[in-house]
This record gives C-alpha cells, structure tokens and sequence, in this order.
C-alpha cells in the first residue's frame, strides 16, 4: 500500500476496532487463546467461550495445571476438539519452557499453523510478520489487482502487507487488513465508500471490486471408468449398502467397482461376481472433479452378500442419481 493508505487505514483502525475482549488487556496468553478460537469460528461464536475459558484459566499455568477433560468441557459446543487438545499441551509446554516470542518457534507448537503463529508474535510480541488469512487476500487482492487465486495469491498478499508494515505497529496493521475485510471490504458488497483504501484501490477505480481475487482456479477433471452391474434374480434386484471412505456413503447402488488400467470390463464383472451379462448402456457424469464413464450390465444370477429387492421397494430406496439411471435402463429388462 502506499504510505497515506497505509496511515489512513490504521487511523481508520484506531477509530473503527470492535471492542473485544481479547483487545482489552491484551497479553500473548489472551492473544494465543482467542487465535486458536478463532481458527475456523467467528468472532460472534467465540466471544462467550473466550470469557469462560478466561475466567476459569487465567493464565497458561492454569491451563497446565488442568487436566484434559476439564479444558475440553470449556470447549464444549465450540467444535473442533483437537485444537482444545492441542492448546493444552501447548499451555503445558510453554508453562515448562516459556511461550516462544517469534513465529518460527510459535508455529512448532502443537496446533500452531502459520496464520495462527504470525498472528500471535505480531499482536503479542510485535514480530513484523504479515498475518494473511482469507479477509486479508480480499482487501490486497482489490487494491493491488492481483491477478492471483490460491497459495501464489497468499505469498503475494503475504509480501507486499509486509513491504508496507508499519515497523513500530505490526499487529495493529495486521487486525486493521484483517478488519477491513471482515467489515468494510467485504465478498459481495464492499462498502468502498467509507473505506479508507478508496482514493488508490485499483479495484474500486476501475469498477471491478467484485472481479478480485480471481476465483481458484479448479483441478482438472480426472477421467474414470466405473463398471456397474444390475443383478436381477427372481424378480428382485440385488443392491448394497455402500460403505464408509466411498461417495455416497449409506446410500445404496447396485454392484460396481472401478475399471482397473488395461482391465477389460469382462474382467472387472468377474471381480463383481458376474458372467454372462448383457450390457445395458454408458451413462456419463460428474462427481467433483471427476469425470466418470459408467458401463452398465446386466447380469440374470444370484449374486452373494446382496440385499433383493422389489422395485417398488427401489423406488424409494436412497440411491445415488447416476444408480438411479441405470435402474432406469434396466427397467425394459424388468418382469411388468
Ligand atoms: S475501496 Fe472497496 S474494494 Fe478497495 S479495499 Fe476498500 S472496500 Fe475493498
């Protein structure tokens, strides 16, 4: 940022900061608690759990003294449990050894990202490290015209907050990027008119606030074969329950697996536990970022360790949309 934003947008923060309570009395233990709070959580989430913990844990002693059970029903409700862990044993080490006063050392501690380290040294200990989390990337990424999405655009937004830091006041320039965004610059309708940035953000001059940051841009697809088969046995059709670690889970679907490089489809039937099949048809789809080609049979046997089913009873069974095609491309097979 240029000098006079740079000193517009922390006279903006002196005027502007919410009152919270980790700003009041501010010590590196207060600033550690509300940071690890704050990771995944909003403000508004925290600020009850921040008063109780503090009450009942003064100090990072205390959270050392204390066992395991008593921190995590503190946290109770807050969510993300490890992070209630891993503020213990970091309480307990720090108690033992000191709490490191740099990021490089803050962010060997259990649970300590690099977000969450840069963030406590500058606020704590007034380290001048740039703090960039998503608000941050806004405010940089509209101001600058960054044409960047993902952890090229985090470096940059991560360089250039530093190159303007204020020396004598880097948590404050870091709360007042990350305030600006949660705040004034927000995602759909940044209120430019009463930012301080306005007078030389790019974004704002040419028209285009909401075109930055670029959006990320998507994996490419991955291509896969998937072979389904629709066992069909005195009039009943034989499906499973698919299992924990696969889409879908819980739902249901006729017997499929995945076609294994230079495998042919007859092969793959055979791993199902059918032969003799007629082929039903190709249905294409998407599932994320994969762009899966489903070959459909079906197959006149009993197969094992299936549940039978009418299909009426299908008709109700939940099922995955690209199960539900094949159970319609079955249907000509199907007894009336
Ligand atoms: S002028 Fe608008 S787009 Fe630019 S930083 Fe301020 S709020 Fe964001």
């Amino acid at each position: 940022l240029r000098s006079a934003s740079a000193k517009r947008l922390l006279q903006w923060y002196d005027a502007n900061a919410r009152d919270l309570p980790w700003r009041r009395e501010p010590n590196a233990y207060r600033t550690l608690v509300s940071e690890v709070m704050l990771q995944q959580t909003q403000v508004a989430t925290v600020l009850p759990y921040f008063s109780k913990f503090i009450d009942r844990f003064p100090s990072l002693e205390a959270v050392a003294a204390a066992n395991e059970q008593e921190v995590l029903s503190l946290w109770q409700g807050l969510g993300y449990y490890k992070r209630a862990r891993s503020l213990h044993q970091t309480c307990r080490e720090a108690a033992a050894n000191g709490l490191p006063q740099t990021s490089t050392s803050l962010q060997k501690l259990p649970g300590i990202g690099r977000y969450t380290a840069r963030a406590v040294a500058s606020i704590a200990f007034s380290e001048p490290v740039a703090c960039v989390d998503g608000n941050v990337e806004r405010v940089l990424a509209r101001y600058y015209r960054l044409e960047l999405s993902g952890s090229r655009l985090r470096t940059e937004c991560e360089r250039r907050s530093a190159l303007t830091m204020p020396r004598q006041r880097p948590g404050d320039w870091n709360q007042a990027l990350m305030e600006l965004g949660a705040s004034v610059c927000t995602p759909r309708s940044p209120k430019c008119e009463v930012c301080p940035l306005a007078a030389e953000c790019g974004a704002f001059g040419s028209r285009q606030t909401c075109e930055f940051p670029r959006p990320k841009q998507k994996p490419h697809p991955q291509s896969r074969f998937h072979v389904c088969v629709v066992p069909l046995y005195d009039g009943r059709l034989g499906v499973r329950q698919i299992t924990e670690g696969r889409w879908w889970r819980s739902l249901w679907e006729f017997p499929k697996t995945d076609l294994e490089p230079n495998e042919q489809i007859e092969d793959a039937l055979l791993r199902l536990g059918a032969k003799r099949c007629e082929p039903l048809g190709i249905h294409n789809h998407s599932v994320t970022n994969h762009r899966v080609t489903l070959h459909a049979y079906l197959c006149r046997r009993r197969l094992p360790g299936l549940t039978w089913l009418s299909q009426e009873d299908l008709a109700t069974l939940p099922m995955p949309a690209p199960q539900r095609v094949v159970l319609r491309m079955a249907a000509g097979a199907l007894p009336q």
